[in-house]
């Protein structure tokens, strides 16, 4: 692959002492070579920095990917409603194309928005298709099948025996982990604690912890869930999950909304991790995760949009910017700022998906994951100040070029390896065929 040199731009680069830098970015060999000033080899493809913000990939640490078809068919309910009655009938009326599809269309509107990199939560069946779409995608993907073999509520397509799910996932972990050069890592997803037995949670975290894979979960997410818990189980999710070995700085759990003080300084002690979805957590009404608090009791905290039947996009600025505002408007301006903000979808995000070391920021020998922005849309400008321009007010249609592993997947804002407009048309096809399927409308 021919150099790639960024030129004369402005460098946001999410390192330790988040320096902000004017000048140059080289991409050799899928790595970035240089920072600052650089000097291409001939035959380099040039893009001119001018009035840009080259920044990290942004990373959706928390993202359903077979739900994305199910976009506009399950609003305005609570949680476990809006699970019982619509998304679990839902995923269990997919088949092979319409999970594609739903792939395919996340996939599409993420890398167009500078998503580089994502922890998927699967499905059930079929999730060697979900792979697949991630692979010809050219995004960066931890995933992996979504398990559960227990709850009320649960169609009993989506309700495997313990020993069928792990054999499942194990099956799957051997055809993909480390799949196409290295962009592909398996995690390990109980869904959530109400939907799994002891049995499979400790299960799935022995056979992670063998494999050095990611461990990723629901918890804590909203308030009757909180206590439907208690009431089955006597205990906090939380509390259980560790007991039955998902913690660690391999496991995450997504939302944390419901957290006590002690259970945060638990989190951090453990070093697992959590990842914030402000706009799902608002859309089903679970509540304020409390930000700002589990990062100064030191816990490393990501951001994710969730599924699309819960947000509805897949947006990382928007999820940015609610952060931002959530933590603003609930203990003050200041306590979260911009710069911390960026990290939660860059960094930090990185280091959930167990990968802080190869991504998540700007420097060199790290791999080129990066994304360049425009500032000059009436939105967007003057920009005096790139970081707080990227978190209040960049938006997706500002990102320009994108490169996962020095692969660019976006060019002068057009998907350079999915067939946008295709995916668009079958989604729409698709979808209608899905809701007939599982009898919701
Ligand atoms: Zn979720």
């Amino acid at each position: 692959m021919a150099d790639t040199l960024i030129r004369g731009a402005t460098l946001v680069t999410c390192d330790a002492a988040d320096r902000v830098l004017r000048g140059d970015l080289l991409i050799r060999d899928g790595r970035i070579a240089a920072l600052g000033r650089a000097k291409a080899g001939e035959k380099a493809r040039v893009i001119d920095g001018r009035d840009r913000i080259v920044l990290p990939g942004l990373v959706m640490a928390h993202v359903h990917l077979c739900q994305v078809l199910m976009r506009g068919m399950a609003d305005d309910l609570p949680l476990l409603d809006w699970l019982r009655r619509r998304i679990w009938p839902l995923e269990a009326a997919h088949d092979e194309a319409s999970i594609r599809v739903s792939a395919e269309l996340g996939l599409s509107e993420m890398l167009l928005a500078g998503t580089t990199a994502v922890l998927d939560l699967g499905t059930v069946h079929h999730h060697d298709v979900v792979f697949d779409a991630c692979v010809r995608s050219g995004i960066r993907a931890v995933g992996g099948k979504t398990l559960m073999d227990a709850g009320a509520g649960v169609p009993r397509r989506l309700k495997e025996s313990t020993a069928r799910a792990l054999a499942d996932a194990e099956g799957l972990e051997r055809r993909w982990a480390g799949h196409a050069s290295g962009r592909v890592h398996y995690a390990w997803i109980p869904r959530f604690i109400l939907s799994c037995s002891e049995r499979l949670i400790r299960g799935a975290c022995e056979r992670a912890r063998a494999s050095n894979a990611i461990m990723h979960t629901h918890a804590a997410e909203h308030p009757g869930e909180r206590s439907a818990v208690r009431s089955a189980l006597g205990a906090d999710d939380v509390v259980l999950l560790r007991r039955w070995g998902l913690y660690g700085p391999r496991a995450s759990i997504a939302h944390g909304v419901q957290l006590t003080a002690a259970q945060m300084k638990r989190l951090a002690a453990d070093e697992t991790r959590v990842v914030h979805c402000p706009s799902a957590n608002l859309k089903l009404g679970s509540g304020i995760a409390q930000v700002a608090r589990m990062r100064a009791a030191g816990v490393t905290v990501g951001l994710g949009a969730d599924g699309a039947p819960c947000n509805n996009n897949l947006d990382p600025w928007l999820e940015m910017r609610h952060a931002a505002l959530l933590s603003s408007g609930t203990v003050g301006p200041g306590v979260l700022p911009a710069r911390e903000v960026l990290r939660l979808a860059t960094i930090d995000g990185a280091r959930v998906l167990g990968l802080g070391h190869e991504i998540g920021s700007l420097e060199v020998g790290k791999r080129a994951d990066l994304v360049v922005v425009g500032t000059t849309a009436p939105h967007a400008a003057p920009a005096p100040d790139a970081v707080s321009t990227l978190v209040y007010a960049t938006q997706a249609r500002d990102v320009e070029h994108v490169f996962v592993g020095g692969r660019p997947v976006v060019a002068a804002g057009e998907l350079t390896t999915l067939d946008a407009e295709r995916v668009v048309r079958v989604a729409r096809e698709q979808a209608p065929r899905l809701s007939r399927r599982a009898k919701i409308a």
